[in-house]
């Protein structure tokens, strides 16, 4: 049943390849097939818990995806799985054609396009929103030798870009730690955009926004995608309903259905188990 196992037709051509067939190259991802992540049939046990049994999942080029389903479903260590804190006991991870994820090390998989957005703010609070996404466009955690470095006219356009595209244009110059929660989120979003990243992985990003923040997100991740694939995390459902083409629920580790938010609404098995409460 091969046309399951990838919804483009085609299995993964590295599966049957050995590691060392498709060395880590930075920067470089092949999602020449359209699909840009290929989990297929992953398992992750935790002292013989299943906390990821058997999953499969393809996200595409550009694609925004909704990950739902009740808490200990295993959304975050799917994320974990992607990121490379967590190693599958089966089952493959590739990014794009060549990339084996779970092979390659945390900082090799980030550094290949894979950003991933927790919900502790990581922002340096005494410095500027635009020093700010300085500091992560250039990678260097050395904070001063970073900011004495001169910025060319081209990355100046690309922080200017960045603050565009996360609505913190007005609040150049004003240090971190005075933004609100909402801006602060932003900018943690923007910090991660300044390393061009192709797939971004976010949980819970609307967590203790007001409504209108939580709309103003909606707005941002909805405009992010087609440049990147986008995977969210998100229990509020009236947010997921906002932005969502397409919802995976996990249940126990596993895909339980897959669809449109409607679909997922007006299905039986995901009532039951998630959106019913
Ligand atoms: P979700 O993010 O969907 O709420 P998680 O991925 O955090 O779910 O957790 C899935 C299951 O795996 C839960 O039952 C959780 O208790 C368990 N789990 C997650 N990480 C660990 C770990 N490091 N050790 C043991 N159990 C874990
Ligand atoms: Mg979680």
């Amino acid at each position: 049943m091969s046309a399951d196992r990838d919804p483009h037709g085609a299995a993964h051509p590295a599966h049957d390849g050995d590691a060392g067939a498709h060395p880590f190259v930075p920067g470089e991802v092949d999602a020449s097939h359209r699909a840009l992540l290929y989990v297929e049939s992953v398992t992750v046990s935790f002292d013989g818990f299943k906390a990821l049994n058997d999953l499969t999942l393809y996200v595409d080029d550009g694609e925004l995806r909704c990950l739902i389903g009740p808490n200990g479903a295993g959304k975050t260590t799917l994320m974990d799985v992607i990121t490379g804190k967590t190693r599958p006991d089966s089952g493959q991870a590739f990014f794009g054609q060549t990339l084996d994820l779970t092979r390659m090390r945390e900082y090799e998989i980030a550094a290949s396009g894979i950003g991933r957005k927790f919900q502790k703010p990581s922002v340096f609070p005494q410095h500027s929103v635009f020093e700010n996404l300085e500091l992560a466009m250039s990678g260097d955690k050395r904070v001063w030798s970073a900011l004495f470095a001169r910025l060319s006219g081209e990355q100046v356009d690309r922080i200017d870009e960045v603050l565009e595209i996360i609505g913190l244009v007005s609040e150049r110059n004003r240090r971190a730690g005075l933004l609100s929660h909402g801006q602060t989120q932003w900018l943690e979003i923007g910090m991660l955009l300044m390393q061009s990243p192709r797939l971004l992985l976010v949980d819970e990003p609307v967590a203790g926004m007001t409504a209108q923040e939580t709309e103003r997100t909606a707005e941002l991740l909805t405009s992010l995608a087609g440049q990147h694939s986008v995977i969210v995390v998100e229990h509020d459902m009236d947010f997921v309903r906002s932005i969502a083409r397409k919802v995976t629920v996990l249940h126990e580790g596993h895909v339980l259905a897959e669809g449109s938010m409607s679909e997922m609404q007006s299905d039986p098995r995901v009532v039951e188990v998630y959106l019913g409460e």
